[in-house]
């Protein structure tokens, strides 16, 4: 379901509530395996000058209207992105 979720975030796809028909508002909990490079000085204060991504898991996609979780599915956008 997780790999399915990923389309969902995609241009082309969207997330469709069939509890409730929305297809717009979705909370969605993603894990993610990142590499950032650390950029310090010399008194310790740092900040990140990169990262990437280097995996990403979704782990639950809640809608905002009826709070389920369990029917949140992924559909083609009608007028996909160009
Ligand atoms: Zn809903």
């Amino acid at each position: 379901m997780a790999e399915a979720y990923q389309r969902g975030l995609e241009p082309g796809y969207r997330f469709r509530c069939d509890g409730c028909g929305n297809v717009t508002r979705f909370d969605v909990i993603e894990a993610a395996r990142t590499r950032r490079y650390h950029h310090f000085d010399l008194g310790g204060d740092g900040q990140v000058d990169e990262e990437e991504v280097l995996a990403r898991t979704i782990e639950s996609v809640t809608c905002r209207w009826c709070g389920r979780d369990d029917a949140v599915r992924v559909e083609a956008t009608p007028n996909p992105a160009r």
